[in-house]
C-alpha cells in the first residue's frame, strides 16, 4: 500500500510512532539505519579528478609532448627540469582549487536548514539532515518542506511544487486518504515533498521518506548543479581565446626566426611553446574563482553568507539596495509602547490590570488570543516580533496566553498574510464562535461593520497620531457569529468586525544602520526603505536614519502605486526613497522599474512572497534570523544577523575583492607581455634568444604565482566607498589597465634586452638577463598594490603575505644562480656581486616608472573631482 492510500492512524502504526513524535533514542537508531537525510549531489569531482584537470591544459600537454621528445633526442636533463616544473605547476593548481572548493562546501554546509520537529513530545529546532522517518514535522509558510510527509494536519496548507512537477500554481492539501492507484505526484494532496515550498498555512506530517528515498532524491541525478560563471568570468574567457590566438601567432613567428637565424630547431620549438603556455591567461577564469570563494569565506566572519558566487563579483555595482525595514534597519525588538481602548491613548507605565474598562479587557485578550508565539523546551518565546511584544505585554498585564487559550480555546485560524495584512483567530465561547482580527489600521477599519464613517475617521487620526511617532500601530477587532464557516475565506470572515482597539509598538532603528546609510550615500549607492507598515512610521524611522534628509524627499504607499503603468513607475522609482504598505508584487514592479533605469539593485527579503523580487534583483538579500527558507534559497547572500550593515560590508567587501582581481589580472598580464616582448624584439635588436624554456617556465610558475595570489590579501583602498559602482558592463580593461599592460611589458621588455646588450659579451649575460626579467615583476607587484597610492604612503607591511612572497621569490631566484645544481639544472651561473646589485638596480626602473604613472593618476584626480578615483 501506498502513503497516500494510507489513514494517517495506519501510518502511525506503520512506522511506529506516535503524535507526540519518536524519543531520542528511537530517532538515534532510525538515523543510523536510514542514513542522513541529505540529497547526494550528482556529480562532484573527485581530488584526483581535480588534479587531473590540472594537465588538461591543451598547451600544457603539447609542451609535455615536446619535452619528452627532446628528451630522447638527448636532451635529458632540460626534459626532466621542464616535468618537474609542469608537475609542480599542477600541484600548485590543485591545491589552490581545492581549497576554493572546501571553502565553497564550508559556505553551503552553513546554509543548511532548519526543520521543527515534535522529539519526546517536545517541539525542537533540528538541522533537516538529522531528519528520520517516523518524526512528526511542523510546517509553517515560508518553508521548504524537509522531507517527503504525510500530512496528519493542514490548515489552509498551500504548496508550490514546480521543482517536481512543474506546476508553478501551489496546490491545496489536505489528509484525506486518497483511494485511486497511480495517482500522479501533483496529485498526491496529501504527501508534501521535500524541497516543495509552502507558501500558505500551516500544517503537521510525518516523516515517510528522507533523503535519497524522497521523490526530490529520485530525480536529483537529473539535476546536476550548473556552475554559474560571473561576468568578469565569461569576459575573460571570451578574452583568453582571443589572446591565445595572438599568442600562438606571435610564438609561430619567434619560432620561425630563431630557425632563420640558425638556432637549434628543437629548442627553438621548446622556447616559443613554453613561451605559449607562460602567456596564455588559460587559468585566469579559474584563479579568480578561486579569489571569489576565498573571498565570500572571509565574507562569512562579517555575517555575509554568499550563497552564489557571482554574487562576489557583482555586489561592488549595487545602485540601490533596497531594504526591508523591520529587522534589517531597526533592532526588530519590539516593545508595545502605547495602547488605545476607549478614549485615551495610555502609555504604558501607566496601566494598572487592576483599572482596566471592560473594553481595556477585552482588548487584552484579544492580544492573548490572537497570537502566534510558541514557548520553547527552555522558556524562550519563538516566533515573530511582533507577536512576541505582543503575547509580553498580554502576559505583563495579567492576560497569560495558554490560560486564555484555554478558556476560549482556538477552533479555526487564517493565517497573517503580508498581502492581506491582517490575522484572524476563531475560538469557541460558549456555544458560538469569536472571531478576532489584528491587522494594519487603514485595512481593518475597512472590515468594520456598523461603524460610522465619522467614527472610522477618528479612529483614523488616532492612530495616524501614534504612528507619527515611529510607532507600528496594529488593530484589534471582533465578532461573533454562530457556526464556523465551512470555507475559510478571509474575504468572508473579516467583515462586519467592531472595532476593539490599537496596540502601538516601538522597534528603534538600529545605530550601525545610520552609519551605513551614510556610507552608501558617499559610495553612489542609493538606500530604500520597502516596508509593508504605515507611512508615518515608515517616515519617522526613515529620517532618523538619513534616508529621507527633509521632507521633500518622496515617499510612495501601494495606494499611490497601484494602477499606474510601468513607464510612470520608471519616473516615480527615481525619486522615492520610502515606499510604505507596498505588496510583494509591487516590490518586484519596483526593481524591475529600476533595473529599466539601469540601476544595478540589492533587494532584501524575508517571506515567500518575496522570493520573485530575490530572484529578480541583480543581488538578492535574504534573512539568516527571520528569513523563509523559500526566500534564503532564492537569494544571493544571506545576512546571518538580518543587518543592514552588513549589506554595506558585503558591498565594501565586493569591491575590495573586484580591485583584487584586477590588480592580480594586471600583474599576470602584465609579466607575460614582459616575457612576449623580450623574446619577440630579441632578434630584431640582432640578440640571441635571451632566455631557455626552463626560464620561461620558472617566471610563470614562481614569479607570477606566489606574488600573485598574495595580492587577493591587500586591504581595501582607503577611498573605496568614496567612489562611485563599478558598471556591470565595465571591461577588464578599463582604467588604463589595457594600456598599463602593454606599455609596462613593453618597458620590461627594454630593459631585458638593454641589460642583454650590455652584458652580450661576459659569461653570466644569459643568468643577468633571466635574474633582471624575474626582480622586474617583483618590482611591478609592488607598485601595483594600489591603483593610485604610492607603495611608501602604503607602507612596507601592510600587505604582510605579499612582502613575504617577494622575499620567497628573491631567496629562490638567489638559489637558482648560487646553488650548483640548480646551475646545472637551470643553466646558469653564479654572478658577481656586482652584477647582481646591478641587475636589482635595473628591475627597479620598473618599480619607479610605475610609481611615477601613479603620480600622474593622483594628479588627474585631483583635477577632477568626478573622476572614478581609480
Ligand atoms: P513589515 O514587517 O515590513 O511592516 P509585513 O508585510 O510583515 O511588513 O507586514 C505588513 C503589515 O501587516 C504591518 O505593517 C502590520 O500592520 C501588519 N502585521 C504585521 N505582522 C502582523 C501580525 N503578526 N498580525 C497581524 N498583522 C500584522
Ligand atoms: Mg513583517
Amino acid at each position: 500500500m501506498l502513503w497516500y492510500q494510507a489513514d494517517v492512524e495506519e501510518i502511525i502504526t506503520r512506522l511506529d510512532t506516535s503524535k507526540k513524535g519518536l524519543s531520542a533514542n528511537q530517532a538515534q537508531a532510525r538515523l543510523e539505519q536510514y542514513g542522513t537525510n541529505e540529497i547526494r549531489e550528482g556529480k562532484k569531482d573527485t581530488p584526483f579528478q581535480i588534479l587531473l584537470r590540472q594537465f588538461s591544459d591543451f598547451m600544457i600537454i603539447i609542451l609535455l609532448i615536446a619535452a619528452i621528445i627532446s628528451g630522447f633526442l638527448g636532451e635529458i636533463i632540460d626534459a626532466i627540469a621542464i616535468i618537474t616544473i609542469v608537475i609542480v605547476n599542477a600541484i600548485i593548481g590543485f591545491v589552490q582549487e581545492y581549497r576554493a572548493e572546501k571553502a565553497m562546501q564550508a559556505l553551503k554546509q552553513m546554509a543548511v536548514a532548519n526543520a521543527k520537529v515534535l522529539r519526546d513530545g517536545k517541539l525542537q529546532n533540528i538541522a533537516s539532515v538529522e531528519l528520520v522517518p517516523g518524526d512528526i514535522v511542523l510546517l509553517d509558510t515560508g518553508d521548504i518542506v524537509p522531507a517527503d510527509l504525510r500530512l496528519i494536519e493542514a490548515n489552509q496548507l498551500k504548496i508550490e511544487e514546480a521543482s517536481l512537477t512543474g506546476e508553478s500554481v501551489p496546490s491545496e492539501k489536505n489528509i484525506a486518504a486518497l483511494q485511486q492507484e497511480n495517482i500522479p505526484l501533483g496529485d498526491r494532496i496529501n504527501l508534501a515533498f521535500k524541497g516543495t515550498n509552502v507558501t500558505y498555512g500551516k500544517a503537521k506530517g510525518i516523516v515517510v521518506a528522507t533523503g535519497m528515498n524522497t521523490e526530490l532524491g529520485r530525480i536529483a541525478e537529473m539535476l546536476g548543479e550548473d556552475r554559474l560563471k560571473t561576468p568578469l568570468q565569461k569576459r575573460l574567457t571570451q578574452l583568453g581565446k582571443r589572446l591565445a590566438a595572438i599568442v600562438l601567432c606571435i610564438c609561430l613567428v619567434v619560432f620561425l626566426f630563431g630557425w632563420l637565424r640558425g638556432e637549434e630547431p628543437v629548442l627553438m620549438l621548446l622556447t616559443s611553446i613554453s613561451l605559449a603556455v607562460a602567456a596564455i591567461p588559460e587559468a585566469l577564469p579559474s584563479l579568480i574563482s578561486i579569489a571569489l570563494a576565498i573571498g565570500a569565506k572571509r565574507m562569512v566572519q562579517q555575517n555575509a553568507l554568499v550563497r552564489k558566487l557571482p554574487a562576489v563579483e557583482t555586489l561592488g555595482s549595487v545602485t540601490y539596495i533596497c531594504s526591508d525595514k523591520t529587522g534589517t534597519l531597526t533592532e526588530n525588538k519590539m516593545t508595545v509602547e502605547e495602547i488605545y481602548a476607549g478614549k485615551i491613548v495610555v502609555k504604558k507605565e501607566e496601566l494598572h490590570p487592576q483599572e482596566f474598562t471592560e473594553q481595556e479587557n477585552l482588548l487584552f485578550k484579544s492580544v492573548a488570543l490572537n497570537n502566534d508565539v510558541k514557548v520553547s523546551k527552555s522558556g524562550q518565546l519563538i516566533g515573530d516580533p511582533t507577536e512576541m511584544a505582543l503575547y509580553e505585554i498580554a502576559r505583563l498585564n495579567g492576560f497569560d496566553a495558554d490560560r486564555t487559550e484555554n478558556e476560549t480555546p482556538r477552533i479555526a485560524e487564517i493565517p497573517f498574510d503580508s498581502d492581506r495584512k491582517c490575522m484572524t483567530t476563531l475560538h469557541k465561547k460558549d456555544n458560538r464562535v469569536w472571531v478576532i482580527t489584528k491587522g494594519a489600521v487603514d485595512i481593518l477599519l475597512k472590515k468594520l461593520g456598523n461603524t460610522s464613517e465619522i467614527e472610522k475617521q477618528q479612529f483614523l487620526h488616532i492612530s495616524e497620531k501614534m504612528a507619527a511617532d515611529g510607532l507600528r500601530v496594529l488593530g484589534f477587532a471582533h465578532k461573533e457569529i454562530n457556526d464556523i464557516p465551512s470555507d475559510l475565506i478571509a474575504e468572508e470572515v473579516e467583515t462586519d468586525l467592531s472595532f476593539i482597539g490599537f496596540v502601538g509598538m516601538i522597534d528603534p532603528p538600529r545605530e550601525e544602520a545610520k552609519k551605513a546609510v551614510g556610507e552608501c550615500k558617499t559610495a553612489g549607492i542609493i538606500p530604500l526603505m520597502i516596508t509593508g507598515d504605515h507611512p508615518l512610521t515608515a517616515k519617522n524611522i526613515a529620517k532618523r536614519l538619513g534616508i529621507i534628509d527633509d521632507d521633500n524627499d518622496a515617499i510612495a504607499t501601494g495606494a499611490d502605486l497601484a494602477n499606474i503603468d510601468f513607464n510612470r513607475y520608471k519616473d516615480i522609482v527615481q525619486q522615492v526613497r520610502v515606499y510604505a504598505r507596498v505588496s510583494p508584487e509591487q516590490k518586484l514592479t519596483i526593481v524591475k522599474a529600476l533595473q529599466d533605469n539601469q540601476q544595478f539593485v540589492a533587494m532584501t527579503g524575508d517571506g515567500v512572497n518575496d522570493a520573485p523580487s530575490l530572484k529578480r534583483a541583480d543581488i538578492g538579500v535574504a534573512m539568516g534570523i527571520t528569513g523563509t527558507d523559500v526566500s534564503k534559497e532564492a537569494a544571493d547572500l544571506i545576512l546571518l544577523d538580518d543587518n543592514f550593515a552588513t549589506i554595506v560590508k558585503a558591498v565594501k567587501s565586493g569591491r575590495r575583492i573586484y580591485d583584487n582581481i584586477r590588480k592580480f589580472i594586471k600583474y599576470i598580464m602584465t609579466s607575460n607581455s614582459g616575457e612576449i616582448w623580450t623574446i619577440f624584439l630579441a632578434p630584431f635588436l640582432g640578440l640571441p634568444v635571451p632566455l631557455l624554456p626552463i626560464h620561461i617556465l620558472w617566471i610563470n610558475l614562481v614569479t607570477d604565482g606566489l606574488p600573485g595570489l598574495a595580492l587577493a590579501a591587500e586591504p581595501a583602498d582607503k577611498r573605496i566607498m568614496l567612489r562611485p559602482p563599478r558598471h556591470p558592463n565595465e571591461s577588464v580593461f578599463a582604467h588604463g589597465l589595457g594600456i598599463h599592460v602593454l606599455w609596462v611589458g613593453l618597458l620590461m621588455g627594454i630593459v631585458t634586452l638593454v641589460t642583454q646588450a650590455l652584458f652580450i659579451h661576459t659569461n653570466n649575460w644569459q643568468t643577468i638577463v633571466f635574474t633582471v626579467l624575474c626582480f622586474s615583476q617583483m618590482s611591478h607587484v609592488i607598485a601595483i598594490r594600489s591603483e593610485t597610492e604610492s607603495f611608501f604612503s602604503q607602507g612596507f607591511l601592510s600587505n604582510k603575505p605579499l612582502m613575504g612572497a617577494v622575499l620567497l621569490t628573491f631567496v629562490l631566484q638567489l638559489c637558482i644562480i648560487y646553488i650548483p645544481f640548480f646551475n646545472s639544472v637551470f643553466k646558469t651561473t653564479p654572478l658577481t656581486a656586482t652584477e647582481l646589485i646591478i641587475s636589482i638596480a635595473l628591475s627597479l626602473v620598473i618599480f619607479f616608472a610605475v610609481e611615477i604613472e601613479k603620480i600622474v593618476k593622483r594628479k588627474r584626480m585631483l583635477g577632477d573631482n568626478n573622476s572614478v578615483f581609480y
